[in-house]
């Protein structure tokens, strides 16, 4: 590690402005700051440290009439343990990682995670993402890569709460502006070298979810290669609004599969109108990987996509997911 100053601000606005200094980072639980520091992969000058800022709203989970204000610096174990967070979100958060990184981790650090794709995280790989020309990933070990948006760079977003954030319509609220979640992640075919619309000294000081969220059915489910200590290989995250039996509005996003949380719109528009069964809920799984795009070594990822996706379906619905055939 290099030398780098310390700041430890006492409020979000001296926090932006030190954050704002030419190679400053932010750091909230440093969970995957540190990380990346220690690889050398992120070397700054300046470390602003977020958990010096006072603001107890920050660290809390309010209910008012609007909906839910998650602070920034609300650790996952927190939301995993609230039973005010709606219970898909205190579900992905539950399972990610492990209890001491729950204890640590914090959600506006969770969503602003860099991607996982281990060229990307070597030093040693100059990738396309770390502005070189080659995305190593293409011919090499892309085991745990991206289906979708993977042609000039294969990174997964990897962030357990950042699908159910976005199935559940919530806004990130920073110290200039509200972001849409769902506009908060960047595409690859918008900018390989970044994940999130976040400027310099942008900070998020809230996460929020509209009250209107309350009447969704929603399961978060996902599959890895370990019960704990690890990232998802593939999640699924499901919302439903239904209207009797049958689907108003659906809102399906996948993990672990784009660079971004991937939304499936095409199954979203598929399933509305129509009841939860096992066959619809395996249809709308078949078609939302129609388009993947695996290469040789996470083909797996399609299979196992499928069938997560299927779950988390039936899930949402409050159906078994299990069928007498498997799967
Ligand atoms: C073994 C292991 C397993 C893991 N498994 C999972 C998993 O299953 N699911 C999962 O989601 N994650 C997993 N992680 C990742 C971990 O959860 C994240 O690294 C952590 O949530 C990041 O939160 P943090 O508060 O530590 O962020 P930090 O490391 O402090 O920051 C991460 C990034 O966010 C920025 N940032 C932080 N807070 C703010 C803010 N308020 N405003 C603007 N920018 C901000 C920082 O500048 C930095 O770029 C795992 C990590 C490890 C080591």
């Amino acid at each position: 590690m290099r030398n780098f100053s310390y700041v430890m601000p006492q409020t979000i606005e001296a926090a932006s402005i030190a954050a704002a200094q030419k190679n400053s980072v932010l750091k909230a639980g440093g969970i995957d700051l540190l990380d990346l520091m220690k690889g050398d992969l992120v070397r700054p000058d300046h470390l602003v440290n977020l958990l010096s800022v006072g603001s107890p709203a920050l660290r809390e989970v309010a209910v008012k009439d609007d909906g839910l204000h998650i602070g920034a610096l609300v650790t996952l174990a927190q939301l995993a343990a609230s039973s005010t967070v709606p219970s898909v979100l205190a579900h992905a958060a539950s399972v990610a990682a492990t209890p001491q990184i729950r204890n640590v981790a914090t959600v506006g650090g969770n969503i602003a995670q860099r991607p996982r794709c281990w060229y990307f995280r070597s030093a040693t790989f100059n990738c396309a993402r770390k502005g070189g020309n080659t995305c190593f990933a293409q011919e090499g070990d892309n085991r745990y890569h991206a289906l979708f948006d993977n042609g000039d760079c294969a990174v997964v977003q990897a962030s357990s709460t950042a699908s159910p954030l976005v199935a559940l319509g919530a806004t990130v609220v920073t110290n200039r502006r509200r972001i849409a979640a769902g506009e908060f992640f960047v595409p690859t075919s918008v900018d390989i070298t970044k994940e999130h619309v976040l400027g310099e000294g942008e900070i998020i000081s809230e996460i929020f979810i509209p009250a209107s969220a309350r009447a969704l059915k929603a399961a978060y489910r996902e599959a890895g290669e370990r019960e704990s200590n690890d990232w998802a290989l593939v999640s699924a995250t499901v919302a439903l609004d239904f209207d009797g039996a049958l689907v108003k509005t659906a809102r399906v996003v996948l993990g672990a599969v784009a660079a971004v949380p991937y939304r499936v719109i095409s199954v979203e528009e598929a399933l509305r109108g129509k009841p939860i069964t096992a066959a619809n809920a395996a249809r709308a799984a078949e078609g939302a990987f129609a388009k993947a795009k695996p290469f040789a070594l996470n083909t797996y990822k399609v299979s196992l996509g499928k069938t997560i996706l299927k779950r988390a379906i039936l899930a949402a619905a409050g159906q078994p997911e299990l069928s007498t055939a498997g799967g």
